[in-house]
């Protein structure tokens, strides 16, 4: 898989492929990620990269010759990603999409953003969540990370990206090591048992009662067994405990 970020400062971007299993995974030829200026497509000595907004305003827009000849360059790719508080919200289902890919180009803003023309350059606008970022940066490598971990061979057993929050539609069950015992915390009986088939039936049940209580939304798409359905509805009598 390959990636190539966009971005005004690439020296935010490399520390974070410098270590752990985005490291590991470059060097291992699994992932491929080039990082470009964009001040490296600005057309005066002063490498220029944005303007006063029309209208008027406070900020300053980064200007849209800019943006679309960096994507230009970045081109061949599968999907042009503009990072925006105002894209469509980033899932891990569009993850599981993306990571099907062979080529993102992620291009992150600063200041107020792109000038809006940008847009029509681009296959997607994504956001990451409903909240407002000082820059792309953080978003495109959230897109990166979410991406590339179900690339496969980047993390070490493809079971444990099967059971996380969201693959199947609820959240992931909660997780207990050693100590049995921690600071009058035990951990639940069964996990201590051995007993595989009543392991993964209370993993599945907690992970039910966790997405009720917590993320009750996602239950409309879960795919639920008629046992599921049943645990669930007694929950929800007992107010959840
Ligand atoms: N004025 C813009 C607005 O309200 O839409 C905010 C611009 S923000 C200060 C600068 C850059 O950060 C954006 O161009 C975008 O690339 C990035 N950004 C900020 N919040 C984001 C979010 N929630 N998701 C994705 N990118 C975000």
């Amino acid at each position: 898989m390959r990636y190539t970020i966009l971005t005004l400062f690439p020296g935010l971007i490399r520390p974070w492929l410098s270590e752990s299993l985005l490291e590991k995974a470059l060097a291992r030829g699994l992932l491929e990620v080039r990082i470009k200026d964009l001040r490296d497509f600005a057309k005066d000595r002063h490498r220029t990269v944005d303007d006063t907004p029309y209208g008027g305003g406070p900020g300053m827009v980064i200007k849209p010759e800019v943006a679309v000849e960096a994507i230009e360059w970045a081109l061949p790719a599968d999907e042009v990603i503009l990072l925006s508080p105002a894209g469509e919200v980033f899932t891990q289902e569009t993850a599981r999409a993306l990571a099907q890919k062979s080529h993102l180009v992620l291009l992150a803003g600063r200041y107020e953003g792109f000038d809006a023309r940008v847009e029509r350059f681009v296959t997607r606008v994504l956001s990451i969540g409903d909240y407002v970022l000082m820059g792309g940066e953080a978003a495109a490598l959230v897109v990166l990370e979410a991406t590339a971990r179900l690339v496969p061979g980047v993390i070490g057993d493809e079971r444990s990206h099967q059971e996380d929050s969201f693959s199947r539609g609820l959240l992931d069950f909660p997780q207990y090591t050693r100590p049995p015992l921690f600071r009058g915390l035990p951990v639940p009986e069964v996990l201590l048992s051995g007993d595989h088939k009543e392991i993964e039936r209370f993993r599945r049940r907690e992970a039910l009662r966790k997405t009720l209580l917590l993320r009750p939304e996602l239950l409309a798409q879960a795919r639920l067994s008629r046992e599921e359905v049943a645990f669930l509805a007694e929950l929800d009598r007992d107010g959840y405990t």
